[in-house]
């Protein structure tokens, strides 16, 4: 998957913008404030109708815009194509386009143009806490499994349902009688994510640990361990196998989840761990450590992605140097050679030999 040419209109901060990329790396340099991000943000924007910024369309359109317009040429299913958004303020609809005609919703150019972007809150995300992590895998499952994704939703569903009954029993003792019936499914569900992530998180972790090994020059061994709830022996074990021990953690709870009127065991509370050569990356990982193995898990979750669709998507690699050593930086622009790649920086004197240098000022290009 390639983009090739974009033109954007009262984008962002860009009036008009137009401009061919390199098949390879496409480091885009300039100050703060400059647009760097909103062109990577309007790239995403091309292939799936969202912003991670915000979910408002209206406050992607230029301030004195009438419209936004975004238009890009992609090499995708082995032929070039084309997808165009057209944004209004107020209540006015969207429109999409692909290859000229007009389609009804985001979903019906789903595949067509994926992404896959990398940005500064990310950086830290092995050191935070576990619900960040979670929903850093979560995402990247739901992705790639959208069977997954219902079950999720399921699962959160009938644990919010779980956590009312026993929040709301002091005032109703009556409901007690239906809580195993939601203690059940719950595990039931339970089981099924679990059964999801082990095998995700399985794939992940070997993508990532080829990666992160030519990112640190063969130094460090990165390995990923799922982290589930504790009763469960082995996560790759049958549904039923697994349903089973959640019950069993589960019943071992039910007297102190009664008292705090809260549900404390399942999987809405796994983790993962990765260790560097024996090392715990969240107890003892440095800063330049801990970034370059999220990029690597970044990477890996790229390269799921290609292996289930056929193709690579496009990397966007927002504001990532500034941390890393010159070896770990000379890996970002240099030695990531599949697929295209977005990268941008505030450092001038970057440069890339595997693609071009673009120079935005003020939402224009410098010649
Ligand atoms: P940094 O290096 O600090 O991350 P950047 O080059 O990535 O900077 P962007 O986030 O791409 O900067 O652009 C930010 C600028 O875009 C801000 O100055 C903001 O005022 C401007 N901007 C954002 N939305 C709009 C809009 N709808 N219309 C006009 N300008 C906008
Ligand atoms: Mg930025």
């Amino acid at each position: 998957m390639k983009l090739e040419h974009l033109l954007l209109k009262d984008f962002r901060n860009y009036s008009a913008f137009e401009m061919d990329f390199d098949p390879g790396v496409n480091l885009i340099v300039g100050d703060n404030a400059q647009g760097k991000t909103n062109l990577l943000e309007a790239v995403i924007y091309l292939g799936s109708g969202k912003s991670f910024r915000t979910q408002k369309n209206g406050e992607l359109i230029r301030f004195d815009g009438d419209f936004a317009d975004i238009s890009g040429q992609v090499f995708s299913q082995e032929r070039t194509q084309t997808l165009r958004w057209v944004l209004f303020p107020g209540q006015r609809p969207r429109q999409v386009f692909l290859n000229g005609v007009k389609k009804k919703t985001a979903g019906d150019i789903a595949g067509v143009f994926q992404t896959v972007l990398f940005c500064p809150e990310d950086l830290m995300v092995l050191k935070a806490g576990a619900s960040a992590r979670r929903k850093l895998g979560d995402n990247a499952l739901c992705q790639l499994r959208p069977n997954y994704e219902a079950a999720l939703l399921e699962y959160h569903r009938i644990l919010e349902q779980k956590n009312r009954i026993l929040k709301d029993r002091f005032e109703n003792p009556s409901l007690l009688q239906i809580l195993p019936e939601y203690n059940l499914r719950l595990c039931q569900v339970g089981a099924l994510v679990i059964s999801y992530r082990a095998r995700f998180y399985e794939g992940l972790g070997e993508a990532a640990e080829k990666y992160h090994k030519m990112f640190s020059g063969g130094a460090e061994d990165f390995h990923l361990e799922y982290k589930t709830v504790s009763t469960v022996e082995d996560p790759f074990a049958p549904v039923e196998v697994l349903t089973g021990q959640l019950q069993d953690h589960m019943e071992s709870h039910s007297r102190a989840e009664l008292e705090s009127a809260q549900c404390l065991t399942g999987p809405h509370k796994d983790d993962f761990d990765v260790t560097l050569s024996g090392l715990s990356l969240k107890a003892f990982g440095s800063q330049g450590q801990v970034r370059t193995a999220a990029i690597s898990l970044k990477l890996a979750q790229r390269s799921l992605m290609a292996k289930q669709s056929g193709q690579m998507p496009v990397l966007l690699l927002d504001d990532v140097l500034s941390e890393l050593d010159p070896g770990r930086q000379d890996f970002v622009l240099n030695q990531i050679t599949e697929g295209q790649v977005f990268i941008s920086c505030c450092e001038p004197g970057r440069f890339t030999k595997l693609g071009k240098t673009i120079e935005i000022c003020k939402g224009q290009i410098v010649k």
